[in-house]
C-alpha cells in the first residue's frame, strides 16, 4: 500500500539519518510547499530546532513589539520585511544553546542579501558545519490551493485544509473543539503577490545555493511522509 510504504521509507530514511549530527539546513521553496510542517518531522528526528523568520515576525507582531510594528504592514502585503531587521533576529536566535548540534531555517534566507549575510556570519564561527540546503519543489495550483485552503487551531497550532485535509466539522479543531483561523496573508491576492516576492526575489537563492553545491531538490507533492524521507535521505547524502 502506498502509506505504509510512505511510513516504512519514511522510518529507515529516519533510521540511516538518526545518528548523524544534522548541522545548519535551510529549507526553501516557495510559499506553502510545506517548509513548516517538513522541519516540524525533522525536528522530531533530531530534536534540533526549527526555526522560522515567519513564526518570529508573527510573535513579534502578537506582542507589539518595535520589530513586528515595522513588520506588520509589509506582512499584511505579502511584501518582504528588510534584510537588516530579520538579519539582526535570526543573529539573536542562533546565540541560544539549542542550536549548536543544528537547526532548520524555515523561511529564511528569503533574498540575496539575507543568504550573503548567513555565509558570512557562519563561516566566522570556528567549528560550524556548511549549511546545506534543501529545496522543495509544488506546481503552482497545488500551492494555491494549500495556502488559500489553509487554516490553523489558534490552540494547538493543528494545521488542516478545506481542500486537501478538512477537519471532521467545519471550521472547528478535531482535537480540541476551537474555531479555527485564517492567516490574514492567505488570500489568494496576498498568495499572488507572495509568489511574485518568492520569484524576483528568493528564486536567485536558490541558485546561489546550487551552485555552492551543498544542495537537494525534492518532490514536494507527496504524501507528507514520504516527503520527510526523501529530505532526510537528501540530507544523509549531503553530509555523508
Ligand atoms: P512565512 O510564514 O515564512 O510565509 O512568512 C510570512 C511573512 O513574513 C512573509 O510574507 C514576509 O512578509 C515575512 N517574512 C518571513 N520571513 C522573511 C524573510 N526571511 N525575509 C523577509 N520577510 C520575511
Amino acid at each position: 500500500m502506498v502509506v505504509a510504504s510512505a511510513n516504512a521509507s519514511a522510518g529507515s530514511a529516519a533510521e540511516a539519518a538518526g545518528h548523524l549530527t544534522p548541522g545548519p539546513i535551510l529549507l526553501l521553496g516557495a510559499p506553502g510547499v510545506g517548509k513548516g510542517t517538513q522541519a516540524k518531522g525533522l525536528v522530531k528526528a533530531w530534536g534540533i530546532p526549527q526555526i522560522s523568520t515567519g513564526d518570529l515576525l508573527r510573535s513579534n507582531v502578537e506582542r507589539g513589539t518595535e520589530v513586528g510594528k515595522q513588520a506588520k504592514e509589509l506582512m499584511d502585503r505579502g511584501e518582504l520585511v528588510p534584510d537588516e531587521l530579520v538579519n539582526r533576529m535570526v543573529a539573536e536566535r542562533l546565540k541560544e544553546p539549542d542550536t549548536a548540534r543544528g537547526y532548520i531555517l524555515d523561511g529564511f534566507p528569503r533574498t540575496l542579501g539575507q543568504a550573503n549575510w548567513l555565509d558570512g556570519h557562519l563561516g566566522a564561527q570556528a567549528g560550524t558545519l556548511p549549511v546545506i540546503a534543501i529545496s522543495i519543489q509544488v506546481s503552482y495550483n497545488q500551492l494555491l490551493r494549500r495556502i488559500t485552503g489553509r487554516r490553523i487551531c489558534p490552540v494547538c497550532k493543528t494545521i488542516y485544509n478545506t481542500y486537501l485535509q478538512p477537519p471532521k466539522v467545519d471550521g472547528i479543531c478535531d482535537k480540541d473543539g476551537a474555531q479555527l483561523v485564517r492567516r490574514s496573508d492567505d488570500s489568494k491576492e496576498v498568495f499572488d503577490e507572495r509568489m511574485r516576492a518568492y520569484e524576483s526575489l528568493t528564486a536567485p537563492v536558490v541558485e546561489h545555493y546550487r551552485k555552492l553545491g551543498r544542495f537537494e531538490e525534492v518532490d514536494g507533492e507527496l504524501e507528507v511522509g514520504a516527503v520527510t524521507a526523501g529530505i532526510m535521505t537528501a540530507i544523509a547524502r549531503l553530509r555523508g
